[in-house]
């Protein structure tokens, strides 16, 4: 194996793998709360580091046809949520590019600074 390089979001208020604590995305980058997956509660983030993608698939969902890909922690390799490659429906097209990760795979870290 060699050296697994890994980025930093930035900001205070981070998510991380809840497995390994690896920082994945920040509360910057959450659009939007109100996502389910498989586990529950998800969260939307138009930005996410440190996740390996799996193979793309088609699901339908309750919003119409996408295009995914799984998304697993870049360390240990434990699957946190999925990416939206493609939308049928117009108006899910926002959704490209962005991830959703399910809560109960992530964990929020909270500096002790306050900002
Ligand atoms: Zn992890």
């Amino acid at each position: 194996m060699g050296k697994l390089f890994l980025e930093h979001p930035g900001g205070r208020r981070l998510y991380a793998c809840a497995s390994c604590m690896t920082v994945l995305t920040n509360k910057r980058s959450l659009v939007s709360t109100t996502f389910h997956g498989m586990s529950g509660s998800a969260y939307l983030f138009n930005s996410v580091v440190n996740v390996l993608r799996g193979d793309s698939r088609t699901t339908d969902m309750r919003t119409g046809r996408h295009i995914v890909r799984d998304v697993y922690c870049k360390r240990c390799q434990k699957y946190v949520g999925w990416t939206y490659e493609y939308a049928m429906s117009a108006d899910q097209r926002y959704k490209e590019g962005m991830y959703v990760l399910e809560c109960f795979y992530i964990m929020q870290l909270q500096s002790a600074v306050k900002d």
